[in-house]
């Protein structure tokens, strides 16, 4: 079976337990006004690729990664799943971690199949309120919480992770809004909060594309450790 494999990330560390190899997927329903691969929304014939030599590829890399694993990201890897469900067979085989990095946007009997495979889901809670949601990335929050609800029947490790964008997603009460998911799904185990980046401002004026964020500013570290520091009080009192 052939896939649309955007790119390979060798040495990861971010997403996901350990040293990672991280698989960037084709293909994405959602259009998030932060998006820093607006390269992996459409599929490209040009990177096609067998899933047979996917997998030889990342077992390659396996002596850096056989105490960290894989993760499929995106793009977003779901749209894909019955090629992202091949690679991972073979990687769990060879007793690799695989992790998936996913909004949880599609929902379909191949993505269950998946879901049933991996170690690991890093579920993007892009936005808390739905009318946020429809509008920074066109999609439904609704989709998310649904996934989340398989992901919690499944009882499947899963991290939750929130990007946060000064003015948008920054705000009090999405930290209160993360910190009730956690309470309400035992199947979240972490929450981790990524700040802002706009290091793809130059993708977006390659493709032509308006980047609308453009001057909106990064979360400073002072930001963060707040909003960290404010969630963890949510936490604590659930
Ligand atoms: S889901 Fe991911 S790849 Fe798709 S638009 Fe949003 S940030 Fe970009």
């Amino acid at each position: 079976m052939k896939g649309y494999v955007h790119s390979l990330q060798s040495l990861g560390t971010v997403d996901g337990p350990g040293v990672r190899s991280v698989v960037f997927l084709e293909g994405c329903p959602l259009r998030c006004v932060y998006c820093q691969n607006p390269d992996t929304w459409e599929f490209d014939t040009a990177h096609l690729t067998e899933a047979d030599d996917l997998v030889k590829r990342l077992l390659r890399f396996y002596p850096f990664i056989k105490n960290g694993g894989v993760t499929f990201s995106g793009g977003e890897p779901c749209v894909q799943a019955e090629f992202v469900l091949e690679v991972t067979k073979a990687l769990k085989k060879q007793g690799l971690h695989v992790a998936l990095d996913t909004s949880g946007c599609v929902w379909n009997e191949a993505v269950e199949r998946l879901l049933e495979q991996v170690d690991l889901v890093l579920l993007d809670v892009k936005m808390l309120r739905e009318e946020d949601y429809r509008k920074f990335t066109g999609a439904s929050l609704a989709d998310t919480l649904f996934f989340l609800n398989k992901l919690s029947e499944m009882q499947k490790d899963t991290r939750i992770r929130h990007v946060v964008v000064p003015g948008i997603s920054n705000g009090e009460e999405d930290m209160a809004a993360l910190a009730r998911l956690v309470r309400e799904h035992p199947c979240v185990k972490k929450v981790e909060l990524l700040p802002f980046r706009n290091l793809c401002i130059e993708k977006y004026e390659m493709l032509g594309l308006p980047f609308s964020l453009k001057d909106t500013p990064l979360p400073s570290e002072e930001d963060m450790r707040r909003l960290e520091k404010l969630l963890d009080g949510y936490l604590q009192k659930t």
